[in-house]
């Protein structure tokens, strides 16, 4: 075997491969990976489907199909009442992680600083790794997961290049609020930091509270690339399909490097993805869906020793388990995958310092049988 350097030493599979992996060994209902049980909209499979005979079968062109791009820009008009230009600022992506990546290694040179917040989505320091930049980790705080804002001030040093939010955020399913993004705004006040903001859960947001995107916030909006996932929005994780926005300036170099990693992405889907986002109401709903969801997953673990923390957004819900084990959560975890049959996963790994969690994730993106299913196993736990 030939010697390598390789570029991540600290990681070998997601804990997500793991974990669903485990799930399937021990034939475990697998509440760990984000993924829905069910489909997308009948009326979008439907257009996908007439697609098919159509003649868009080869490559779209490079920022995406421009019809989709156009949608884009109207859905966030309606929904952040901010002009994205289609042509300039808007761009088609393989899936939020392509987005992700792209953007990082686009602007992202060796030694420069990245502040991310921690517990923080697994793609984001493995990418500023590979771009040779140092993530500089802000922890947030308590069980509500807040941000003291001066204190991320105090992290600002002259290498710092960017900053990763994300809100509402995976895994802690917490949301960032009006307070927050005036805070970022001043933090970044008088900086050429860039701001990466990932809103992939953007329609998922409940109790009445609105989505604040970066978009809604001129002077953020300047210096923001925001990542939005299809994936999310349309139950398909599978399709790898999202977009990312950013002013000309930074779309210029986002698309530089985007031509020679994906090019362009799938144009039968773009096409279908083009007329069906036109209807608001294909994605208003959304939020009371997933509320639903929250409310009927919380029901169903209401006799189990597990203390559910606040989900605000996203389709998933963290729950402290202390009162049944003291072990590690990664053992909690795969113990609870063999012995009572149902997977999540544990909230350490979303750190890169040892961190003693009693704390895990479940995805409730699942039908109400499902739920139901998994309620009772975990009825077994005490
Ligand atoms: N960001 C966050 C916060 C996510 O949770 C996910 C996936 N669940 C992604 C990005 C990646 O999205 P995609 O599947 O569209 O690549
Ligand atoms: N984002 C999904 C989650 O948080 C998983 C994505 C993946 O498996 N890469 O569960």
């Amino acid at each position: 075997m030939k010697q390598i350097y390789s570029k991540l030493t600290s990681q070998n599979v997601t804990i997500f491969t793991e974990m669903s992996a485990l799930a399937l060994q021990h034939n475990a209902i697998n509440l760990g990976q984000g993924f829905p049980d069910y489909n997308p909209p009948e009326n979008l499979l439907h257009l996908i489907h007439q697609n098919i005979f159509r003649d868009i079968h080869q490559y779209a062109p490079m920022p995406g199909n421009y019809k989709l791009r156009e949608a884009i820009s109207g859905k966030i008009m309606k929904s952040y009442g901010t002009y994205v230009h289609p042509e300039k600022e808007i761009t088609i992506t393989a899936g939020a992680t392509q987005a992700i990546f792209t953007a990082i290694t686009a602007l992202i040179h060796p030694g420069d600083e990245v502040i991310i917040f921690e517990p923080a989505y697994d793609a984001y320091k493995p990418s500023v790794e590979i771009a040779g930049g140092k993530c500089v980790v802000y922890t947030m705080q308590g069980d509500d997961f807040r941000i003291d804002w001066n204190l991320v001030k105090s992290m600002i040093s002259s290498n710092t290049k960017m900053i990763i939010i994300n809100s509402p955020h995976n895994p802690s399913a917490t949301i960032l609020d009006d307070d927050d993004m005036t805070s970022l705004q001043n933090v970044v006040s008088g900086t050429d930091i860039i701001i990466i903001s990932d809103e992939v859960y953007e329609h998922l947001i409940f109790d009445g509270a609105m989505h604040k995107s970066v978009l809604k916030y001129p002077e953020l909006c300047s210096r923001s690339l925001a990542v939005f996932s299809f994936g999310k929005t349309f139950h398909a994780t599978g399709w790898k399909i999202g977009y990312i926005t950013g002013p000309d300036y930074l779309m210029k170099e986002f698309r530089k490097i985007h031509q020679w990693n994906v090019f362009c992405v799938n144009s039968i889907i773009q096409d279908a993805l083009s007329v069906y986002l036109n209807e608001p109401a294909h994605y208003e709903y959304l939020s009371d869906f997933y509320q639903a969801k929250r409310d009927y997953f919380l029901e169903s673990i209401k006799n189990t020793p597990l203390k559910p923390l606040k989900s605000q957004g996203t389709f998933f819900q963290i729950v402290d388990y202390s009162a049944i084990s003291h072990e590690d959560d990664i053992s909690f975890v795969k113990w609870m995958t063999e012995k009572i049959g149902v997977t999540a996963i544990p909230l350490s790994v979303f750190y890169s310092q040892k961190s003693d969690q009693r704390h895990i994730r479940f995805c409730f993106a699942k039908t109400e049988k499902l739920l139901d299913m998994a309620g009772e196993s975990l009825s077994a736990l005490r």
